[in-house]
Formats: structure tokens, C-alpha cells, sequence
């Protein structure tokens, strides 16, 4: 490449950290790079309703957006599943997504933005019998089954947190006859505090679900679940809510992962062994101030997709980049349609005294979601827009 040419980078993955970082980069370079983002389909799908559109059949338009019209007009939209990284020739493969036929491309730098997915070996059966509402595409399946069984089925929710806590709450109320149940290996809400949880016990929705806490689930049969302990907690319809897996694609490329296949990254983002890969989002393993790992959510993602961005500029303008740093500051979930939880978090994400419930939660967490989408709107817009807290310097662990 000769220094006139422009630096090709490409976004694996649409979701929110690949689009903020496409529309940062495409606004802060401008000529100075040729962006490309690479997604399986046309949409932008806002994972964080998913629950919702398992349990209604209206409330897909919010939750599937033209991905085209969030990006910068510059950056390209390449339609393809990409299955393999080469990073000694700076080339990826894949499949294009109309043509179904082998594809690939060379980059100078790569984002490694694949975001998470159903964890389908997470226990022998979970992939033959559990449903899923982590992609859209399972969301609808579990409509779908739940469609077919009686309106007085029993359904079995694994899992107690968050994602486990909003689908529960959300069938309980939309879908009344429904026999709910949730089993959770550890309590329910186990990163709530001792006010929010009481809360959420005694929320009107809860009060149709039987709880089984401390319940590790070993199997997934098809008439329900068997737990590690032997025992069967029967049901017509298992969904599984409990945890999420990444895409095999870094493993699979010979890339660092941890156990769980996350990217592993510096504090930079950068991957050690390839500077030019760089992670963002739940696909990827980046230490928090305190050398704890950050939640997997569209809030430790989007500001990934913007640091990702910054380190990738910092570099082509011969600057050091700095280390990525966030701040948490609330823990939003909802409770069903009009009752909702807001925890307050300290920077680290342990919960803070604070609680907001009720109808005025469920309004923040709604205007809470489509921030989330604005901050890709606004980018796209006028790069730079969207700024995250940052945790104080002084929590930074020492090297
Ligand atoms: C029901 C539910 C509720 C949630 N609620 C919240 C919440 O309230 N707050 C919160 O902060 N988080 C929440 N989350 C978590 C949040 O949705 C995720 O953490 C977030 O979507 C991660 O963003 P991402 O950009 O890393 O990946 P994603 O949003 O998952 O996007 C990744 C993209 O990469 C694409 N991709 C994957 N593999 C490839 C490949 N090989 N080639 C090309 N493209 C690929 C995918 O198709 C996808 O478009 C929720 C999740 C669920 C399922």
C-alpha cells in the first residue's frame, strides 16, 4: 500500500458496537479510509427487545431497522457471513449472503465485532429441545411454539438474569394462562441489591412464576428439564435465558479466546499477537478497571465500538491510543409492559443504593433502549457525538 492509498478496514458484525465504530471511523477519516461492514442480513436487529417480540406479535417494527439507513452513507454494506479470518494475509472468508457463493476480501485493520448468540451445547439436549430468544430468528421460533401449545401451557424460563428476568415478566403479562417457571443456578437478579431484588419479587408479574433458585439445570429433555441433582422439573416449552456464547469464528481463525471463545484484547482493544484485529462488543474479552470482566450488553458494547474506533484513528495519526475505560451507571430491565427496575451502579458495576421501580422505570428503560439506538443515529450523523463516563484513574488496577 502506498501512503496515498486508503486504509481498508473492515467491521465484521452490524450490531451496536460494529456500527458505531463503522459510523466513528467513517466520520473522523473521511477519505483517509475505505470502510466496509460486513453483516449476514440488511437489518440492524435491536437484540435488546427480543423478549418482546417472543411474547407479541406487534412488536417487530421497533426491533428491526434498515441497516443502510444507520450507517454513514460512505461506509459500504457488504451482505455476507464471514467464516474465517486469515490475519498472516490480512484477508477473511466468507459466504456472500444473496449468491451463497465463497467470498473474500483483504483489510489493513479489523474489527471483530460478531456480538453473542444461543449457547446451544451449554447442556447436553439444550440445542434439540430449548428455545432461545437471543437472535431474532429464535425469538420467532418460540413465538411460533408458543402458538401452537394451549393457552395454558407450562413454560420453563432457564436462567435468572436479566434477559431471563424481562421474558418471564413480559410473558406473565401479556400471556396470563400461561404456567410460568424459572430455574437459575444461582438466585434470581444475583447482580441486584437487596432492594431491587425485593422489589422484583414482589412485582405483579412475578407473582405467576414459580422460582427454583440454586437449581443447576444438567439436561434439557423433551418434557422439560432434569436438573444436576436428578430431579425433573416437567414443562411443554423450555426456553433458555441463561447465558450467552460467541460466534466460534475467533477460535476457529486461530485468534487468542478465552474458554468461552471471546477475543481476547488488550486494554487497547487491540489483539496481542495481531495489532491490526481489534475486538469490540460481547465477542470479545476486555478487563474492566479492577481486572473484572465487563457484562456482556449493548452498554459495555457501544462504547467498545467507539474506543475501537478511537484506537484505530490514534494510529493513523501516529498517536499513542489511550486505554478504554467505562464507567456503568445503571442497571435497566423490564418488568412487562409498564413496571420496570433501575438499579444504580457504581462505575464498576456493583449496585448502588439507588432504585427506581414501577411505571417511571419502565419509562427510562424504554427511553434507555432507544438512546441506544439514537447514540448509532447521531454518529452517523456527527462523528464523535456519543461520550461514555469513565471510571475515576485512580481505580485503574496497577500494572
Ligand atoms: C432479550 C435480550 C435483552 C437484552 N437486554 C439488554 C439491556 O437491557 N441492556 C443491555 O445493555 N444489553 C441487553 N442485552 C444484551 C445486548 O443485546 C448485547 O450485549 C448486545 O447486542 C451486544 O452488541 P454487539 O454489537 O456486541 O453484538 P450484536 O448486537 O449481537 O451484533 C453482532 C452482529 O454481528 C453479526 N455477526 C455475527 N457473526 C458474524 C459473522 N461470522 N460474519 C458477519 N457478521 C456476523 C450478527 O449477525 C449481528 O448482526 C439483551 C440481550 C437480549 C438477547
Amino acid at each position: 500500500m502506498t501512503n496515498c492509498e486508503p486504509r481498508r478496514i473492515i467491521i465484521i458484525g452490524g450490531g451496536y458496537a460494529g456500527i458505531l465504530c463503522a459510523n466513528r471511523l467513517a466520520g473522523k477519516l473521511k477519505s483517509r479510509a475505505r470502510i466496509t461492514l460486513v453483516n449476514p442480513i440488511a437489518s440492524f436487529v435491536e437484540r435488546i427487545r427480543l423478549h418482546e417480540v417472543a411474547a407479541r406479535t406487534d412488536a417487530e417494527p421497533a426491533t428491526r431497522h434498515s441497516l443502510r439507513s444507520l450507517l454513514e452513507p460512505s461506509v459500504e454494506l457488504r451482505l455476507a457471513s464471514v467464516t474465517s479470518i486469515r490475519p498472516d494475509e490480512h484477508r477473511i472468508h466468507g459466504v456472500d449472503t444473496a449468491s451463497n457463493l465463497p467470498w473474500a476480501e483483504r483489510y489493513d485493520t479489523l474489527v471483530y465485532a460478531v456480538g453473542s448468540g444461543v449457547p446451544a451445547t451449554a447442556v447436553p439436549g439444550a440445542a434439540q429441545y430449548a428455545h432461545s430468544i437471543s437472535s431474532l430468528e429464535a425469538a420467532h421460533a418460540f413465538r411460533g411454539r408458543l402458538a401452537e401449545v394451549p393457552d395454558d401451557a407450562s413454560v420453563l424460563v432457564v436462567g435468572g438474569g436479566a434477559t431471563a428476568i424481562e421474558l418471564v415478566t413480559e410473558l406473565a403479562t401479556l400471556r396470563p394462562n400461561l404456567r410460568l417457571s424459572m430455574v437459575t443456578s444461582s438466585q434470581l437478579g444475583p447482580t441486584l441489591s437487596v432492594k431491587a431484588r425485593t422489589y422484583l419479587e414482589r412485582a405483579e408479574a412475578m407473582s405467576h412464576v414459580r422460582v427454583f433458585e440454586r437449581t443447576p439445570v444438567g439436561e434439557v429433555t423433551r418434557t422439560g428439564v432434569r436438573t444436576v441433582d436428578g430431579d425433573d422439573i416437567a414443562a411443554d416449552c423450555v426456553v433458555w435465558a441463561a447465558s450467552f456464547a460467541v460466534p466460534t469464528l475467533a477460535r476457529d481463525s486461530g485468534l487468542d479466546v478465552d474458554r468461552s471463545g471471546r477475543l481476547i484484547v488488550d486494554e487497547y482493544l487491540r489483539t496481542a499477537r495481531h495489532p491490526d484485529i481489534l475486538g469490540a462488543g460481547d465477542g470479545s474479552l476486555v478487563d474492566g478497571p479492577a481486572g473484572e470482566t465487563l457484562r456482556m450488553a449493548c452498554a459495555t458494547a457501544v462504547p467498545q465500538g467507539g474506543h475501537a474506533a478511537a484506537t484505530i484513528i490514534a494510529g493513523l495519526e501516529g498517536r499513542a491510543p489511550d486505554p478504554f475505560g467505562l464507567a456503568y451507571l445503571v442497571l435497566a430491565m423490564s418488568l412487562g409492559p409498564g413496571d420496570g427496575l433501575v438499579q444504580r451502579t457504581r462505575f464498576d458495576d456493583t449496585p448502588s443504593g439507588t432504585v427506581l421501580t414501577g411505571r417511571p422505570a419502565a419509562v427510562f428503560n424504554e427511553l434507555n433502549n432507544r438512546y441506544a439506538r439514537s447514540i448509532l443515529a447521531w454518529e452517523r450523523i456527527r462523528a464523535g457525538t456519543y461520550r461514555w463516563a469513565k471510571p475515576p484513574k485512580s481505580s485503574r488496577r496497577a500494572a
